[in-house]
């Protein structure tokens, strides 16, 4: 790929060509997808639109790899996985501006996700030292049992928009940490961010040819191929739930593992006992930070009736006092909807939920931004009066919005935070830590944060949701169990007695 731009990893660099078996190149069709700033509304580049022809070069480059890069000693493996570390780190400003132009991510979101991402690498650095095998003693005379552990082999990766960066690495780095080889499509809304910048950073480092490899292209025209590709051995999936149970439909036909971190509605409950300051303060963030659209940040407020109306003042405050605008100024907190569809779709959510009895205290409606025709900003909102029935509270909204629904004992509040298909994460203040953990035991979700707010990643701890949230885990060994692959082998170190 010809680099004349500043920086080869700016959003000026050259995004037009698919990274496959270690070279950047153009898609079977010559057809490239045009890439828009959610603050401007304005196209910031182009990328290949791939074709099942891509897809299936990409699959054949890293089958090809595979064998030989699960043969490279772990102690190589880990080090090249430093050096992506190292490099990113070197990148991280450009990396940040890159998630500003895509996914339009604010100052915090841009350095929470590259912090993720560190995260993600340096734990995936140790995975190759750490992936040992087991030694069983057998009940059959004489026989010795050794468990070995191997790559899976083809690992497919989806990602989605919200956090494009880190919700690739997270499957990227273990999965090659491991010794297996990866085909990266990312979201079409995000397509360099969160899959050719890894083409760029693996390329750069030098890793063997095939051990990554990019395609980009729309999730309903090449979706199919991918999730079902017979060479691919595990396809890790983040993104919504209906794309999700597809994926995992065409991975099972094909007897792929489906490791699916899906979607959420997750609950912030703030009992009469809660200190209401260190609640209202973790909603903000929890509600607010990257417009809501995280998969686990608070989808409904449950706050006891003694302290409601304090509650929805305060939120109501703290809504309103956030900067709201383009994510290009570094001031800004809440900034773009990814794109027009989602926009309407969390704005219909609003809307329904005024028309069924919810009252509107702050935002509702789109911000105007000078020069930028139809903004995709929406002003933070609080709803009071809302019941857990509301399309607010009862659908994924994945905006800035927070509806909050009084209770009037705990055992209702777990009722109404439990009534819902998903259980990803959620949160507790009920004043001292053993009732908020009393209360989170009782939750039905993956992750549970008291005091605090949903909003957790680590990548040495476990990740991952229940109900259709997902199935398999994400993070250190539960990811690791996903792309590996035990293998019993016995040796029979004396004749053995059969019984004919
Ligand atoms: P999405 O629409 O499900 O898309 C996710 C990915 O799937 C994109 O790369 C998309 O490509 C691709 N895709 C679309 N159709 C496909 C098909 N038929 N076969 C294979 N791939 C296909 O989700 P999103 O809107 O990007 O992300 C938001 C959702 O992700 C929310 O529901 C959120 O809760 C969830 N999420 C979950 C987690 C978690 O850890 N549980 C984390 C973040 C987000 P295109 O962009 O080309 O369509």
């Amino acid at each position: 790929m010809a680099q004349q731009s500043q920086s080869p990893y700016s959003i000026e660099g050259e995004w037009d060509e698919l990274y496959i078996g270690g070279e950047w190149t153009e898609s079977a069709s010559g057809e490239t997808i045009a890439v828009e700033d959610p603050s401007t509304r304005e196209t910031i580049t182009h990328v290949p639109r791939g074709s099942p022809a891509d897809v299936d070069d990409a699959y054949e480059a890293a089958a090809d790899a595979q064998d030989e890069w699960a043969a490279t000693p772990p102690a190589r493996r880990e080090e090249l996985v430093q050096e992506l570390l190292e490099t990113l780190e070197e990148r991280s400003e450009e990396i940040m501006g890159l998630l500003t132009n895509e996914a339009g991510g604010s100052a915090v979101m841009g350095g929470t996700s590259v912090h993720l991402a560190e995260d993600q690498l340096a734990e995936a650095a140790t995975l190759p030292r750490r992936m040992k095998g087991e030694h069983a003693h057998s009940n059959i005379p004489g026989k010795e049992n050794i468990v070995e552990r191997e790559p899976k082999g083809v690992v497919t990766v989806i990602s989605p928009w919200n956090f494009p960066l880190n919700l690739s690495m997270r499957a990227v780095a273990p999965a090659v940490a491991a010794g297996n080889t990866v085909v990266l499509k990312p979201s079409t809304n995000t397509p360099v961010v969160g899959g050719l910048l890894f083409g760029r950073l693996f390329d750069e480092v030098g890793f063997p040819d095939g051990v990554l490899n990019v395609v980009t292209g729309r999730g309903s025209e090449i979706g199919d191929e991918i999730a079902s590709h017979p060479e691919s051995d595990v396809v890790a999936f983040t993104g919504s739930t209906p794309v999700g149970r597809q994926v995992a439909a065409s991975a099972g036909e094909n007897l792929a593992v489906a490791a699916m971190e899906l979607g959420g509605n997750n609950a912030h409950i703030v009992t009469s006992e809660a200190d209401i300051e260190t609640a209202v303060d973790a909603a903000t963030f929890g509600s607010f930070v990257h417009q809501g659209q995280v998969c686990i940040s608070i989808n409904r407020h449950l706050v006891h009736e003694d302290i409601y109306d304090e509650y929805v003042e305060r939120l109501t405050e703290r809504a309103e006092s956030l900067p709201v605008g383009s994510a290009h100024n570094p001031d800004t907190i809440v900034g773009p909807i990814i794109d027009e569809s989602q926009r309407e779709e969390m704005l219909e959510y609003v809307d329904e939920t005024l028309e069924a009895g919810a009252t509107l205290e702050t935002g509702g409606d789109t911000v105007d931004i000078d020069g930028v025709e139809d903004s995709l900003v929406v002003a933070p909102t609080v709803l009071s009066d809302v019941t857990n029935d509301m399309s607010a509270a009862c659908f994924e909204h994945f905006g800035p919005i927070a509806p909050v629904i009084p209770f009037s004992d705990v055992d209702e509040a777990i009722e109404m935070a439990n009534s819902t298909e998903y259980g990803l994460s959620g949160s507790v203040h009920a004043g001292d830590v053993g009732t908020g953990k009393e209360i989170a035991g009782r939750m039905e979700t993956g992750m549970v944060h008291v005091n605090d707010q949903p909003i957790n990643d680590e990548a040495h701890v476990p990740f991952s949701g229940t109900g259709a949230s997902g199935v398999g885990g994400y993070n250190s060994e539960d990811f690791l169990d996903e792309v590996t692959e035990k293998k019993w082998i016995s040796l029979q170190h004396e004749p053995r007695e059969y019984p004919f």
